[in-house]
């Protein structure tokens, strides 16, 4: 695929989402009676095996805070004018087969429309931001009691996240770009570097996202701790940072672990054009920089942490104790948690 094919594939609107996600509130921190899965308990080890983070206790954290499910299961539902619907389906299965989706208790439902009643469209003033009609997914996935809609157009490029993902048919690993526009309305940021307008649009309002942090170094610090007290506020996936990982290298800001499963605070380029610094969790390039990325440990457990925000359901796995309900009520993590969708709203974010 082309640098401009991929360029195109993948973007993102962040505006409906803003709008849309004030029912995404925290689940952490209300008093719900909620199961208890034990530190070394079958989803533990799944989740390990398949993250690579091995005994990372942010994962323990995570998994024995796990919240009473509302619903059995939680329902996508990808909407297609794709007259097969071929496409939707291979997306279907290959996002089951992605963690940690895989460790969560997920129903998808296809759903072939017109596509008038879809409405494809591309935005006025970015061609590659493919638009539907929000209207029709928003309702018709309510009519459905599903809790996710996402779209599939028959065209030729583009894509956009925010509350509805949207992805085109053509242009390379379509369920890629899904991924990548499903992370950005699970709270996801971009990681590639945005063009000077985008940055001017898009960086200034420097709100925090799962995955960016907007921090200015004040370099030197003293210490690592005073790297933390200073700029933990700002780092939405703090509480996933180890005690033992530094995120300062000398005097300066900025993990220098090469290894590329640890979460730590690593330069990202989303809004350099206009020398606004921002940090992501991974070393590595991410799915969030390029499609062509897959999905990492680190990112796996930020993903995990945010399906379980949202009390997306995990798999029932036989001889766990899932249902054996506990009282909770313990602070989340510090740093952690910050209520993705409720953050202040900037104006409209479009990415790719
Ligand atoms: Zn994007």
């Amino acid at each position: 695929m082309s640098a401009q094919a991929k360029f195109a594939t993948c973007l993102c609107f962040f505006f409906l989402w803003m709008l849309g996600c004030q029912d995404h509130a925290d689940r952490f921190g209300q008093s719900n009676p909620m199961p208890q899965i034990g530190n070394n308990s079958v989803y533990s080890n799944l989740f390990n095996q398949v993250s690579g983070v091995g005994s990372d206790p942010a994962v323990s954290r995570f998994l024995t805070t796990y919240h009473e499910k509302e619903k059995p299961k939680y329902t996508y539902v990808i909407f297609t004018d794709e007259p097969s619907g071929a496409t939707a389906r291979e997306t279907e299965q290959k996002l089951k087969e992605q963690p940690p989706f895989s460790l969560f208790e997920l129903t998808f439902v296809i759903e072939i429309v017109p596509a008038a009643k879809l409405g494809c469209h591309r935005d006025a003033e970015i061609e590659r931001l493919l638009l539907v009609d929000t209207n029709f997914v928003t309702r018709r996935t309510a009519e459905l009691g599903a809790d996710q809609g996402m779209a599939i157009c028959k065209t030729s490029f583009g894509g956009s996240g925010g509350n509805i993902p949207v992805a085109s048919t053509e242009g390379g690993d379509v369920w890629k770009t899904l991924l990548h526009e499903l992370l950005h309305t699970l709270g996801f940021g971009d990681e590639y570097p945005y063009s000077k307008s985008e940055a001017e649009r898009f960086c200034t309002s420097r709100t925090p996202r799962a995955n960016i942090a907007y921090i200015e170094p004040t370099n030197p610090y003293a210490s690592d701790q005073a790297a933390r007290t200073s700029h933990q506020s700002a780092i939405l996936w703090y509480g996933q940072i180890l005690d033992q990982t530094l995120i300062t290298h000398g005097t300066q800001l900025g993990t220098s672990t090469p290894a590329r499963n640890v979460l730590g605070l690593f330069p990202a380029k989303t809004c350099k054009e206009i020398n606004i610094h921002t940090w992501k969790p991974g070393v590595a390039e991410s799915v969030m920089e390029d499609t062509d990325n897959d999905l990492d440990a680190a990112y796996q457990t930020l993903v995990f942490e945010l399906l379980i925000d949202k009390g997306v359901p995990l798999k029932n796995v036989p001889g766990e104790e899932v249902n054996n309900p506990v009282i909770n009520n313990g602070p989340r993590p510090s740093g952690a948690g910050v209520p993705i969708g409720t953050v202040s709203t900037p104006g409209a974010t479009v990415t790719r």
